[in-house]
């Protein structure tokens, strides 16, 4: 069950919907059920997991004319969604073992979640299809004691739950978990970053199990002006740039209006004709200087590579590193920007 929330991680809901649709795959996940209306009208038929659950009454109206599958994870939901109906509404529960953002509690107090099974049997609106928890530091070498406690409670909740709902699909692996537990996925597994080539495991010791993941976002801008500095001349806002010897600049159409931090670490590079290009002085709103010294070719309208592209391409994993932020961010920022 790929997982394309937050418009499949900034690649576009429709377009990656599509081309796994093709594939063969007929489970997605997306986190609201907003998006999962959008994924039903765009043409996907197979099973949409909303896993941020259904939160107003538009949201269950919604998920029972769509067929779209709610998660449960409190007493409230499941008041919620349980009015009687005239067809039971699949829908999946969440069960907390160790993330403890939303799901019933299924530790010590595993007790309250054989009191939503009982809910759950003595009712005929909610057909519990799914069981899912989620992992917390399954990218964390190091980490594993934690996990395996995770796998240990969630086993636990699925053998209660599959003791009243035999046929329940059990869902535990998001793409760190599933790369480091392949054997621990459950029935259905939940990768998301790698799908679209990010390695969960980036600057860890455990790099290589994510090693031939291909990244799947470009993002160019194209070159505005190419120009000579001398010495002694600053480019851009705050002078911060001032070139010590005679230097050519490229002045590319990209700045943080397009999610393009402002401040970057000092080696921040774009990539034009295939090679790196270093980034000097400020980003501005829509523009960004780089030094092509070495690079006299370039000239305007050249397509620079914000990230992706041919050759020393910049990879999400080194704007995660420039940006002191993360694979998951880099996607979604570019991607909400660059439309
Ligand atoms: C986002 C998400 C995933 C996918 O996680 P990745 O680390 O991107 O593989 C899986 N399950 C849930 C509940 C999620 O929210």
């Amino acid at each position: 069950m790929p997982v394309i929330k937050a418009d499949a991680y900034g690649h576009g809901l429709l377009d990656i919907a599509s081309a796994l649709w093709e594939d063969r795959f007929d489970h997605l996940a997306v986190g609201t059920v907003f998006e999962a209306v959008q994924l039903r009208k765009g043409g996907f038929g197979g099973v949409i997991v909303a896993l941020l659950g259904a939160l107003s009454d538009e949201d269950i109206a919604a998920a029972r004319e769509h067929c779209i599958v709610p998660l449960i994870h409190d007493w409230s939901g499941l008041e919620r969604l349980g009015t009687p109906a005239q067809r039971p509404l699949i829908v999946g529960l969440k069960v907390n073992t160790g993330m403890s953002r939303l799901g019933f509690p299924v530790g010590a107090d595993a007790g309250e979640f054989g009191a939503v099974l009982d809910f759950l049997g003595k009712q005929t609106s909610l057909n519990p299809e799914y069981l899912i928890s989620h992992l917390a530091v399954a990218d964390v070498p190091g980490e594993d004691a934690f996990t395996l406690k995770q796998v240990a409670l969630f086993q636990r909740a699925v053998a209660m739950s599959k003791e009243r709902y035999p046929s329940l699909t059990a869902s535990l692996g998001n793409s760190a978990g599933l790369l480091a537990y392949p054997q621990l996925a459950g029935d259905l597994a939940r990768p998301g970053i790698a799908l679209y080539g990010g390695n969960p495991f980036y600057n860890t010791e455990k790099e290589f199990l994510g090693a031939e993941l291909l990244q799947v976002m470009q993002v160019t801008a194209p070159v505005l002006e190419t120009r000579k500095l001398y010495p002694g001349q600053s480019i851009g806002y705050g002078r911060t740039y001032v070139a010590e010897s005679e230097r050519t600049v490229a002045i590319v159409g990209v700045g943080y209006a397009d999610g393009f931090r402002r401040n970057p670490h000092p080696e921040a590079c774009l990539t034009l004709h295939g090679r790196r290009a270093r980034i000097v002085g400020r980003v501005s709103m829509q523009m960004t200087a780089v030094d092509i010294t070495d690079l006299l070719s370039v000239k305007p309208g050249d397509s620079a590579y914000i990230l992706g592209g041919e050759g020393d391409a910049v990879t999400v994993h080194d704007l995660a590193d420039w940006w002191g932020s993360l694979p998951y961010e880099v996607m979604c920022l570019l991607g909400a920007l660059n439309k």
